[in-house]
């Protein structure tokens, strides 16, 4: 590890300034995978800002409707949550598939989707819901906050505050998960939603994506034997130690189907 100054502020502003203050400084959430980019000497930071003590960034609430999860709550929060259970259970259940319980307690919402690892869950929920990102700025549609593997729309000295998930209809989500790491090989979160059918893929691509062709198919008719012939060219998807890009393109017909079974 390289050496740093290390801040840990008590609000979200004393953040931000921290950020736009320093010569390269970046933001510890639970450390999951920032502790061992430093600790491989992968990134050279100049200073590092642990969120860990900011209250605002914490907890779960209903509003509006739907749900917001401040950046800073974990993943065992998410699952354990009853009112997370009681009105998007779909949400829920992503997060206790989440790696183990060591990683779904110091893990975050925020930290998952800023790194945007491509097999990663949480974007699919963000996608496939709809979900608005606020940070310290803005708010950032779903559709516009995954940019590209390890990529989103967040500036350089952007924070995540918070997630806002709409209520839908019904939603589910099923992976294939890597048998190590529970990480996604692929996976489907399929909703309904007053605005339509919603289709997001994980896993599979350098980001998570919308699945057009599983979308339409469901518009007409929500059922899992209308996704069943859907297809996904395989030149788009990721091709690894883990799977080839052909069978995760069968993973992608596979998931989606026991997805859209599973929520019914
Ligand atoms: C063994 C293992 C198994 C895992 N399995 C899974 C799995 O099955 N599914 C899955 O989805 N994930 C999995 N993960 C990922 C894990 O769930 C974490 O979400 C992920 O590692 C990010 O960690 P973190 O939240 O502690 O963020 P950190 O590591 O602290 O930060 C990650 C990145 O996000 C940035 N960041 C953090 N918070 C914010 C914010 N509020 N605003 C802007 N930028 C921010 C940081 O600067 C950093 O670049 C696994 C991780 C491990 C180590």
């Amino acid at each position: 590890m390289y050496a740093f100054n290390y801040h840990k502020p008590g609000s979200v502003s004393e953040a931000a300034s921290l950020l736009s203050g320093s010569e390269d400084a970046k933001l510890l959430a639970g450390g999951h995978t920032y502790i061992p980019t430093l600790k491989q000497r992968l990134a050279q930071p100049s200073d590092v800002v642990d969120l860990s003590a900011i209250a605002e960034l914490k907890g779960i609430r209903e509003e509006n409707g739907g749900i917001t999860v401040g950046a800073m709550t974990t993943h065992a929060e998410v699952a354990h949550s009853d009112v997370v259970k009681r009105v998007i259970p779909a949400l829920a259940d992503l997060a206790e598939g989440i790696g183990d319980p060591q990683v779904r307690n110091r893990g975050t919402i925020g930290g998952s989707i800023a790194n945007n690892d491509p097999a990663a869950d949480y974007p699919g929920a963000v996608l496939g819901l709809g979900a608005t990102v606020r940070t310290n700025k803005r708010e950032i549609a779903a559709d516009d906050f995954f940019v590209a593997m390890f990529e989103t729309a967040l500036e350089e000295d952007e924070i995540i505050t918070a997630v806002h998930f709409p209520a839908p209809e019904k939603a589910a989500y099923v992976k294939f998960p890597n048998p190590a790491s529970r990480y996604s090989v692929v996976g489907a979160f399929v909703a309904r939603t007053s605005a339509g059918p919603r289709v997001a893929i994980t896993g599979a691509g350098g980001t998570a994506f919308r699945h057009q062709g599983a979308e339409q198919a469901l518009a007409s008719n929500w059922s899992p034997d209308a996704v069943a012939g859907i297809t996904t060219d395989p030149n788009d998807l990721n091709s690894d130690i883990h799977a080839s890009a052909d069978y995760r393109a069968h993973l992608v017909a596979v998931m989606t189907k026991r997805a859209v079974a599973k929520a019914g």
